[in-house]
């Protein structure tokens, strides 16, 4: 077999072309837009109050961009924004009363009840987690950029993206009868990135993209979420991945003052 001169050389992973990966970060730039819009409350906490994702509650069409690294967290955050947590916390200290109770008619040692409890607290918080998945109905749709891909001038609507997108909506309303649909950008986006898309230009496709739907899809309720990854630029009084709501009333009084 015939080996080349330059391969002989540098040896064969040398020569194998590995695309670079690129790292996705959050700029100074990114963090003082967001910290200026939960100032103005256009990002908000969330609170259980804004969550239809139950089925009792009629279920949700989640639209997400596709990022590897976000996707679980933002889905982890879907599911459990319907978990009550006072009401959690209130099992896991009966599970623990009756643990201690049941070990004490055994005179168990100390480090048995600790061994019992932890084991109690476990399998409780695996059925928790089990009950809580099959109690939510998310139908998620995702690509890369998510609901930014919907508006019709949105510069990542190229190959008929969008067209994709919305028949992937209409059929998931036809399908599964679901009313309510979440919005879900986020930053660093490395769909955005690249076209050098700012957060208040991703926020403006975001309504565009809920203005679009609206029209499209009569009787449709629309709610949006914007994700932040602190983590390669970690701020005070954040945690490393924050998800927040986004408010269309505070947006149009910051529109209305100018921004
Ligand atoms: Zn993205």
């Amino acid at each position: 077999m015939y080996i080349p001169h330059s391969l002989i050389k540098n040896g064969w992973k040398r020569n194998v072309k590995q695309k670079k990966k690129v790292m996705i970060k959050l700029t100074k730039s990114n963090a003082k837009e967001i910290k200026a819009f939960i100032e103005a409350q256009v990002f908000k906490k969330v609170t259980r109050m804004s969550i239809k994702s139950r089925k009792k509650d009629g279920g949700e069409i989640a639209i997400m961009c596709a990022d590897g690294a976000q996707l679980v967290d933002k889905i982890a955050h879907r599911i459990l924004s319907t978990l009550d947590r006072e009401r959690a916390i209130r099992n896991t200290e009966i599970i623990i009363k009756r643990t201690i109770e049941d070990s004490q008619k055994n005179n168990d040692d100390e480090a048995v009840v600790i061994a019992k409890i932890s084991k109690a607290v476990t399998e409780a918080c695996i059925k928790s987690i089990k009950r809580l998945s099959r109690s939510v109905m998310l139908h998620i749709l995702t690509a890369n950029g998510g609901p930014l891909l919907i508006p019709e001038r949105s510069p990542l609507n190229v190959n008929n993206a969008r067209n994709f997108l919305m028949n992937q909506i209409r059929e998931a309303i036809q399908i599964k009868g679901v009313r309510n649909i979440v919005l879900y950008t986020h930053a660093p986006c490395g769909a955005a990135g690249p076209v050098c898309m700012d957060i208040k230009e991703q926020l403006q496709l975001l309504f565009d993209a809920e203005n679009e739907l609206i029209i499209r899809f009569p009787g449709i309720t629309v709610t949006r979420y914007f994700h932040v990854d602190y983590s390669s630029l970690p701020q005070p009084g954040h945690k490393s991945k924050e998800t927040y709501f986004v408010s269309r009333e505070a947006w149009e009084k910051l529109k209305k003052g100018g921004v």
